[in-house]
């Protein structure tokens, strides 16, 4: 019996990919054994998170990191380093901000609901430029002379939320920042693969970036990455590890925590609630290096076999199927699934809500199903899941 039947659950045909809402991507074995065996014994995790600085800074080209609880935890520590540095005494007020600056410029067009994580570490947004095309008023974006315009006295660094054709690009948002001696926060939770990026953005020069574990990395779901320059990975590090030890007992590891900047230690900090475990850690540095080394490439074409059944299977049916197949040769190949919604007399909400309330329940990607469109990402499909998948969706395909 699977272990949610025994907990009186019913476990669900995911085809929407590695969303946190139904449980992230499918760890490798290797990633499930490294938890297991990193669950056996002790580490101190200041050691640990040393180690995993190292292995992420070999991996990334940045000059440190550490292993968060997400991308959004690695986005409030991220802020939270920024906005103290090695102070102690800020670090103890956050997310208060009393007499140092605490505002971050973002391009309006960029904000989003993960941008809470920011706001939580203390930091205010000041919101920049248009996207006048999505307004349908103009062809212009946001521009990198409108960030510039926005920095003042109060401004503590720029939020970037990176994307492939993202506006302004990174490198002129970086320019304009560090004219003015402020770094710049980049969140690239999602933007993996292609795993260039994992060097790309931190080569644009960005001071720290965010990268989520759970996604395309295939770590623990409650993972993540911040890397950057030394000084704000310190800082974050700092404010996220329990420090419940003797200032002269305390032996941290230089390379990441630089000791003789500090005048003692900090009490538990913001981002004590946001703490990693050593099996996480240990976890996200096994998948990080089976993602960095290309080896889920090859899984590939077993997706798209999966997916090819489930499109040979619509013969007949009211919808039509388009399987997708990114160039570059690591991204998850899709499959959208057009419904006839006037053959079926349904909508593809109410297909998509008949899918999920079966036995075994179908999540379908449900971003398009205003264009009649249901999407299958394939990452946690095999032989068996395709099969009942494919049956589900004959029956409630057929049914009136
Ligand atoms: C997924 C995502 C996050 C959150 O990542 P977690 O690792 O789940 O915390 C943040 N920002 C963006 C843009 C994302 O897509």
């Amino acid at each position: 019996m699977s272990i949610y039947e025994s907990l009186g659950l019913t476990p669900i045909i995911n085809v929407s990919g590695s969303v946190t809402r139904l449980g992230g991507a499918p760890m490798p074995a290797a990633v499930v054994d490294a938890f297991r065996a990193a669950a056996d014994e002790c580490v101190p995790l200041d050691q640990l998170q040393g180690v995993a600085s190292r292995i992420i800074a070999e991996l990334t080209g940045a000059e440190a990191g550490i292993v968060t609880s997400g991308a959004a935890a690695a986005l409030t520590l991220g802020t939270a380093a920024i906005l103290a540095r090695f102070d102690l005494a800020r670090m103890e007020q956050l997310p208060q901000c009393v007499g140092f600056p605490c505002e971050f410029v973002v391009p309006r067009e960029q904000r989003n609901g993960y941008d809470h994580a920011v706001r939580a570490a203390g930091a205010k947004l000041v919101e920049v430029g248009f996207h006048e095309p999505v307004a349908g008023s103009g062809v212009r974006r946001c521009e990198a002379w409108e960030i510039a315009a926005a920095i003042g006295p109060q401004t503590a660094g720029v939020l970037y939320v990176q994307d492939a054709d993202g506006r302004p690009p990174l490198a002129e948002v970086v320019a304009e920042a560090h004219a003015h001696g402020l770094p710049v926060l980049v969140d690239a939770a999602g933007e993996l693969p292609p795993r260039e990026n994992l060097k790309r953005i931190i080569a644009s020069g960005a001071d720290l970036v965010a990268f989520s574990g759970g996604k395309a990395i295939r770590g623990p779901q409650a993972s993540g990455i911040l890397c950057g320059r030394r000084e704000l990975v310190g800082s974050a590090a700092l404010q996220m590890l329990d420090l419940d030890d003797h200032f002269e007992l305390w032996d941290p590891p230089q390379h990441l925590i630089d000791k003789s900047r500090l005048r003692g230690m900090p009490r538990h900090g913001i981002g004590r609630a946001l703490k990693v475990s050593k099996e996480q850690i240990v976890a996200l540095l096994t998948a990080l290096r089976l993602f960095a080394s290309g080896a889920y490439d090859r899984q590939r074409a077993d997706m798209q076999q999966d997916l090819e059944r489930v499109a040979g299977s619509l013969a007949g049916l009211p919808a039509t199927a388009e399987l997708l197949v990114p160039g570059d040769g690591q991204s998850a190949p899709l499959l959208e699934i057009k419904l006839d919604q006037a053959r079926l007399g349904r909508t593809a909400w109410d297909v998509c809500r008949q899918l999920r309330s079966g036995s075994p329940p179908v999540f379908v990607g449900h971003g398009q199903l205003d264009r009649g469109v249901l999407v299958i990402h394939p990452l946690h499909l095999n032989e068996e899941r395709t099969t009942a998948l494919i049956q589900r969706l004959a029956a409630v395909l057929r049914s009136s």
